[in-house]
């Protein structure tokens, strides 16, 4: 397997800002440490509760909101040496498709004006040519090049994200981030936006880091799946052996919320959670799940596990299974 993208100890800090003069009095630690390396055609998913960091990484991996400290290797060259203009280049390799499409388009423009937008940006095509690639796309992703003229509004939330697929799409992008691409939607109309970017990934080779809350909508789009816990991951493996063999207590968690009863957890072994997720501006010490997590013990709280093993990792002192 041939890696697209490498992610080496990446981290984003926010800084919390009080008063009329806007002192920083602390920082929000979204992403803290996250390593992840991303095979060609893969679709690997990043799972985990709202304010984990998951949308975050993916901001941060696309280059919208760069990064605080570490590395993000795409082919071979880290982004943040890159020059501005070397950068444009390869961010029409890293597109990103958003929860909600209809806040990135442009209510005042028609579709047509909004998907030749990102091929005039980037100068990439005969002016001549737009009109044309514009009505392939469109018909790519189910939609019509009778859509051109009309305006986001006019359109139901598939349709929605199906011109921000196409938007992504339009520039031949080799990575796309899909930030909770249907969560917004009706679960009738889910279905279908995740069959068309199966059928895109086919068709166009694409490689996707898929974002997710639940592991109900990842199961069957991933190839592997990664779980994140307050700005880090804390077990990634094989879609099937996330879901036959979760070594990781929040991962049983996870998989005990998920509404179909799964045969391959034991019940003793059924972890519930208790409480919140910490504040990310306040991390706890040691195991940042220790306090949600009915196996803790006293060196939880004082040591953070690394992610420990080769193909399935988890960072935990006492992984299950
Ligand atoms: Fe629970 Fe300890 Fe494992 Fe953290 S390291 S998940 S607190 S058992
Ligand atoms: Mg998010």
């Amino acid at each position: 397997r041939t890696p697209l993208l490498e992610v080496q100890n990446l981290k984003k800090y926010f800084p919390i800002k009080k008063g009329i003069i806007s002192r920083t009095v602390g920082q929000v630690k979204a992403v803290d440490g996250l390593n992840l390396t991303i095979y060609e055609g893969e679709t690997i998913s990043l799972v985990g509760e709202s304010g984990c960091g998951k949308s975050t990484t993916g901001r941060a991996i696309v280059q919208l909101d760069p990064q605080t400290e570490g590395k993000v290797i795409f082919k071979g060259k880290e982004l943040s040496t890159l020059s501005s203009m070397e950068l444009r280049k390869i961010r029409t390799d890293l597109q990103i498709i958003f929860q909600d499409p209809y806040s990135s388009l442009n209510p005042r423009k028609r579709i047509g004006d909004l998907l030749a937008e990102p091929l005039l940006a980037h100068k990439l095509t005969d002016k001549s040519e737009v009109s044309r690639k514009v009505d392939d796309i469109l018909e790519i992703v189910g939609l019509s090049k009778f859509h051109k003229s009309r305006y986001p509004h006019e359109f139901s939330g598939g349709q929605r994200q199906r011109i921000g697929i196409a938007r992504a799409l339009i520039l031949q992008p080799k990575l796309i981030v899909c930030d909770e691409p249907v969560s917004a939607l009706d679960v009738s109309i889910q279905a279908q936006v995740l069959n068309l970017l199966k059928d895109l990934q086919k068709e166009f080779q694409l490689t996707y880091l898929f974002i997710a809350h639940g592991l109900g909508v990842v199961k069957y789009i991933s190839d592997r799946i990664a779980v994140m816990y307050l700005g880090k991951i804390v077990e990634l493996a094989k879609t099937e052996d996330i879901f036959k063999n979760p070594r990781h207590p929040y991962t049983q968690a996870l998989l005990h919320a998920y509404p179909i009863p799964n045969p391959h957890l034991r019940s003793r072994e059924r972890i519930v959670m208790e409480g919140d997720v910490p504040s990310p501006a306040n991390p706890p010490k040691g195991c940042s799940f220790h306090a949600r997590c009915p196996l803790a013990q006293d060196i939880c709280r004082s040591q953070a596990p690394a992610l420990q093993g080769d193909e399935h990792t988890v960072a935990c002192h006492f992984p299950l299974g």
